[in-house]
């Protein structure tokens, strides 16, 4: 398996890592939606959100709210989106689990516009059920 990010951890390819720690690297993506972008990832390769330990998510939490208070505290964004795509169809270019943080600027360009939804007739409801079974099951 080569893995870019794995390749970053074992450090056979260069990174501008912000920290570390035995279960946690964060660094520089290469490629940011604004300045400062900044992924977390855990050191064991896992391939999405599903397949994370519970202590290495736990540490990942951790991790990720350090950067966020030290991306604040340099860059003083107005506010910050923590990301994370599992899947082709969700974004996810590199299948080794990551949060991404995005330092945000009121007049910066980068939106999340969806288009909206609409609920009819007990819709709602059905996919409701349909998750509320699944969590029970
Ligand atoms: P994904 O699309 O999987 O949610 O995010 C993967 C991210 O990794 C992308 O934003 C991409 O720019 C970043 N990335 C891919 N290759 C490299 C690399 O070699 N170095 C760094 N620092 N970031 C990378
Ligand atoms: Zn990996």
């Amino acid at each position: 398996m080569n893995c870019i990010f794995c390749n970053i951890i074992n450090k056979q390819e260069a990174a501008e890592v912000l920290f570390e720690n035995d279960k946690i690297i964060s660094f520089l993506d290469i490629r940011p939606v604004n300045y400062g972008h900044t992924l977390v990832i855990p050191k064991i390769h896992y391939e999405n959100f599903l397949s994370v330990s519970y202590d290495d998510l736990s540490r990942l939490i951790e991790a990720t709210q350090i950067l966020c208070n030290a991306l604040v505290k340099s860059l003083e964004p107005d506010g910050f989106n923590i990301v994370a795509n599992n899947g082709t169809a969700a974004g996810q270019s590199v299948f080794h689990f990551h949060f991404h943080i995005i330092p945000r600027f009121n007049t910066d360009e980068f939106k999340f516009r969806p288009m909206i939804k609409k609920y009819n007739n007990g819709l709602m409801k059905e996919y409701a059920d349909k998750i509320r079974l699944a969590i029970n099951s």
